[in-house]
């Protein structure tokens, strides 16, 4: 498989191969133009995605604390 995928994008006004390109503008003809196939920028951390790391640590906590517990009262005594 080729590392650079022909996406069949290409330039309106001279045909330039536009694969792989970020910018919105062709660089052979200077043509300007909307890319739709763009990918979206990364998006910042949402709430879900706080929610999902602060579930993640509460189940870590609670593996490795609750046995630290019992392991506290077991010797304790
Ligand atoms: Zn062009």
């Amino acid at each position: 498989m080729a590392a650079t995928e022909d996406t069949r994008l290409r330039c309106p006004a001279c045909g330039y191969n536009l694969t792989g390109l970020n910018q919105a503008s062709c660089p052979e003809c200077g043509q300007r133009f909307l890319i739709t196939a763009r990918k979206p920028p990364r998006p910042p951390l949402t709430a879900l995605h706080w929610t999902l790391l602060i579930i993640f640590i509460a189940v870590g906590l609670v593996l490795v604390g609750f046995p630290l517990l019992l392991w506290i009262n077991g010797t304790g005594r």
